[in-house]
């Protein structure tokens, strides 16, 4: 039995969690799930959004299948999914958009990876507010240092760019891509305009991928990339970018693979590793039994896959593509109406996987 911690979350994540759980358990992986709690509910309950015992739970684990938990807007306490990236030190966030036959999307052949880097760049929550006295120091020195000026109204958010986060990233990226026999690593940067940032982004990007010889390298301004995955989305691969870039690019390659219901994903680090769909808690659907679980079933097919259990993991994947190619026991957004009286709920679009598995 394998050990691996099971966040249930808030909103519609105990729903999609208890689905995941069971279809992940029809394949056989024997899993020892360890339930623990994250969100506004155990909030309520214990004072805190992220217990102790959870984080706890996750580094003893090394492995976490994670659902959605609710971030308040203005108020309440700051994001936990920010927060655990952050504590846990979970450096590259994976997400793959693939085409499933069933799913509507206007292109069927996509098969892309993104690979965002999670901890730097202009997200790294560096930043100074106009009018402070610590922004006027620091634009006085930039101006005293600089032949471009900066005026006395503005704000600032800085861009930190390491080579060891970059190699990290970059060395991530080809990994992943040597596990999974992908042939193609394509880093995206604006290093023509930012120099010292994206600039030692591409150069450390180029280094790392001599060590790679059996895998193609490319390079690709971040705003062809866009022009260029929305008209020749089947000429990419892996594709590997800095956080702001990756979190935009994640959204674009999403949309392009069927969308959030169908958009897997995980958050890694050098031990741990947390398994999470792309979207939100979708409060207004909580409880109700409605929303569509196969994002956070295709993020379980990615942690069988990280634990080794691959044939389970084929096994998964082939039945959810089989139910979503059917088109009969799936939830209202997989509908071409979503009014349609015939979709299913989030646990009979479980049960139909779990059939096809059976079926195996
Ligand atoms: P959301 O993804 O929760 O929902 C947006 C809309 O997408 C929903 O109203 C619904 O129509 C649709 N949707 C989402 N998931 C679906 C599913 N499984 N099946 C069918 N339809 C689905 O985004 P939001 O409303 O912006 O965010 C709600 C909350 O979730 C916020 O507090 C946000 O901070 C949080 N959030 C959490 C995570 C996470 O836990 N990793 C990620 C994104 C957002």
């Amino acid at each position: 039995m394998t050990d691996i911690t099971l966040i249930t979350g808030d909103g519609i994540g105990p729903e999609i969690a208890e689905a995941a759980r069971r279809c992940i358990d029809a394949t056989g992986a024997e899993i020892n799930w360890q339930p623990a709690l994250a969100g506004a509910d155990v909030m309520k309950q214990t004072g805190t959004p992220l217990p102790d015992e959870t984080i706890e739970s996750v580094k003893k684990n090394a492995v976490a299948l994670k659902a959605p938990i609710t971030t308040p807007v203005g108020k309440g306490f700051r994001s936990i999914n920010v927060y655990l990236r952050q504590t846990l030190n979970l450096y590259a966030c994976l997400r793959p958009c693939k085409s499933y036959k069933g799913v509507r999307s206007r292109y069927s052949n996509i098969d892309l990876v993104i690979v965002r880097e999670n901890t730097e760049d202009l997200y790294a929550g560096i930043e100074f507010e106009k009018g402070k006295d610590d922004t006027a120091e620091l634009i006085g020195w930039i101006n005293r240092h600089c032949d471009r000026k900066i005026t006395p109204d503005s704000g600032i958010s800085i861009k930190p760019i390491s080579v060891r986060a970059t190699e990290r990233i970059v060395r991530f990226a080809f990994e992943y891509a040597r596990k999974m026999g992908r042939r193609k690593v394509t880093s995206v940067h604006k290093a023509n305009i930012m120099k010292f940032s994206d600039g030692l982004w591409l150069e450390v990007s180029r280094e790392v991928a001599k060590n790679y010889p059996d895998i193609e390298f490319e390079d690709r301004i971040v705003d062809n990339m866009c022009m260029q995955l929305i008209q020749k989305p089947e000429l990419y691969d892996v594709i590997v970018l800095p956080n702001l870039y990756g979190d935009i690019l994640s959204d674009l390659c999403a949309g392009l693979g069927g969308g959030l219901g169908v958009a897997p994903g995980a958050n890694i680090g050098e031990k741990l590793a947390i398994f999470e769909a792309t979207h939100g808690s979708a409060p207004k659907y909580k409880g109700q039994n409605k929303v569509n679980p196969t994002a956070l079933i295709l993020s379980g097919v990615m942690m069988l896959r990280h634990i080794g259990k691959t044939a389970e993991a084929d096994k998964l994947e082939n039945a959810v593509a089989a139910v979503v190619a059917e088109g009969k026991n799936v939830t209202y957004d997989m509908k071409p109406d979503r009014n349609d009286p015939t979709a299913v709920g989030t646990s009979q679009m479980a049960d139909a996987i779990i059939e096809k598995i059976k079926c195996q």
